[in-house]
């Protein structure tokens, strides 16, 4: 029996990255979903028919997180995404977190090596339990999403990962005997999740997520240690690895050292102003666009967070369309952090059937800038925001953008003066080739599809 189970978790884990290898472009990416859930059902199903499980907990398991989940899954807005992500990554590492415990209860007289990963399971699970938490709260303005930085936090943030460690150490040296350091790691991790966490804003949260998600499947892969499950220790190993290399992707987009993201406390102050262009912003009426647009050879739309509040995509990819269809040439210029996670925007598009090639990546697109005519920002801001090419004093210095402000003419769809996620203003409302369409995305472009369907 352990023969089979152990194939078919050979069988599961090829279905993995085959899975992930097919994630990687948005052609394929709806089948290596499917190639992967089909994995992770067989390893479910393999393990399930290992003797002496009680199926009755595990079928009311089932049925109580297969409802939470489906309810969960039909409800949720797209906008509210980023934070279920953040939920799913904090419920994984609380299971990993419980397993370590529960196993520990069946089994005290453990090894060195099992002790160790028991421990590492709880302690990274609990930390991206309560850390997920925390983005949770900052994603939904349940909490500020603001850095949180007090003097010292570096001072009690280090003291509070040696506590974690020297409890750690002490578990492993004796688990039998060690049942009260244990409960105290469990609770130094949930501690250190929240502290570790909320110094951490604005524009840095997409680092946050993606690096949390890489800690739940390192939690995951050590509660596969503790229970001795290889599909769980692959499993795990490949959502930490992906979640690593996610997390560096994302660094590279905001220009950030890791280790920078994670102790400078981004957005704790309020930006110094930086000798950007002020003043007034001119509005420009749908109709005004629309001879805009109407003239222009090449048209680049930049979607962002406003996209997904407005639910746009489907009428964007109409009006590209009916811009194809004017002899104008389209694309869509995406920002690695543009949206609330990870691959926001090219999911949105994709799901509005927006063909893969018109995608263009940031570093491909800004060259040709200065040749574009017109620049369509949809509800992006800070990922357009000049201010972080040259002003200093800006949390975004650095962080490279879609360089809208070098088009010939820019477009900007939004509904006020606010500013986005970073909580800073944007110049480039400000700058002379830049004209503001204000309302919400979708009734605008739906306004701009009117005008050109009149004439
Ligand atoms: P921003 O959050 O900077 O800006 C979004 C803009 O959309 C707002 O200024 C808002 O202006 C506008 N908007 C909101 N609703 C509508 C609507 N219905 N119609 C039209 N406009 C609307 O978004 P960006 O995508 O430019 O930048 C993403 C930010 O989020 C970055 O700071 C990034 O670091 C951060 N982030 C990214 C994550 C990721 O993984 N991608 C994760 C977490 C954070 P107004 O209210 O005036 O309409």
């Amino acid at each position: 029996m352990n023969l089979v189970i152990n194939f078919a978790y050979v069988v599961s884990a090829v279905l993995f990255i085959f899975g992930l290898k097919m994630l990687s472009s948005p052609a394929t990416a709806r089948k290596g979903n499917l190639v992967s859930a089909l994995g992770m059902l067989l390893a479910v199903v393999v393990t399930l028919l290992y003797a002496g499980l009680d199926y009755k907990w595990i079928a009311l398991g089932v049925v109580v997180g297969s409802v939470i989940g489906l309810v969960a899954a039909y409800r949720v807005q797209m906008t509210a995404m980023p934070e279920m992500v953040a939920l799913f990554n904090g419920f994984g590492g609380i299971a990993s977190m419980l397993l370590a415990w529960s196993e520990y209860h069946q089994q005290p007289e453990l090894t060195t090596f099992i002790a160790l990963v028991t421990f590492l399971s709880a302690f990274i699970g609990g930390v991206t339990f309560s850390g997920s938490m925390v983005a949770f709260g900052k994603l939904s303005g349940a909490i500020t999403s603001k850095a949180v930085v007090f003097s010292g936090q570096h001072l009690v943030n280090g003291a509070i990962l040696l506590a974690a460690l020297g409890c750690g150490a002490a578990f492993t040296a004796a688990p039998a005997t060690s049942y009260p350091v244990f409960l105290a790691v469990v609770g130094i991790a949930l501690l250190f999740g929240v502290t570790s966490v909320i110094p951490i804003g604005g524009a840095d949260m997409p680092v946050v997520i993606s690096l949390l998600n890489s800690y739940s499947g390192l939690a995951a892969c050590a509660a596969g240690f503790v229970i001795h499950n290889n599909i769980l220790i692959v499993a795990g190993a490949l959502v930490g690895a992906s979640g690593i290399i996610l997390t560096n992707i994302m660094c590279k987009a905001m220009n950030r050292s890791l280790a920078n993201v994670l102790f400078s406390g981004f957005g704790a102050t309020t930006a110094a102003k930086g000798g950007g262009p002020q003043g007034e912003v001119k509005p420009a009426t749908p109709e005004d666009v629309y001879y805009i647009l109407e003239a222009a050879d090449s048209v680049v739309f930049v979607p962002g967070y406003g996209l997904a509040v407005a639910q746009a995509q489907h009428v964007v990819r109409e009006l590209g369309e009916i811009l194809e269809a004017n002899g104008t040439e389209v694309s869509y210029a995406i920002h690695p952090v543009a949206g609330r996670m990870p691959g926001h925007m090219n999911v949105l598009l994709a799901e509005a059937n927006v063909p893969y090639d018109q995608l263009i990546e940031m570093d491909e697109i800004n060259p040709r800038m200065d040749s574009v005519d017109v620049c369509v920002v949809i509800g992006a801001n800070d990922v357009v925001n000049p201010a972080a090419l040259h002003d200093e004093s800006s949390p975004i210095y650095g962080m490279p953008i879609i360089e809208t402000h070098r088009a010939k003419t820019v477009i900007v769809l939004k509904r006020s003066m606010n500013p986005g996620f970073a909580g800073i203003e944007n110049e480039l409302f400000f700058y002379p080739n830049t004209r503001m369409l204000f309302g919400d995305a979708k009734a605008s472009i739906q306004a701009l599809i009117a005008e050109f369907k009149e004439e």
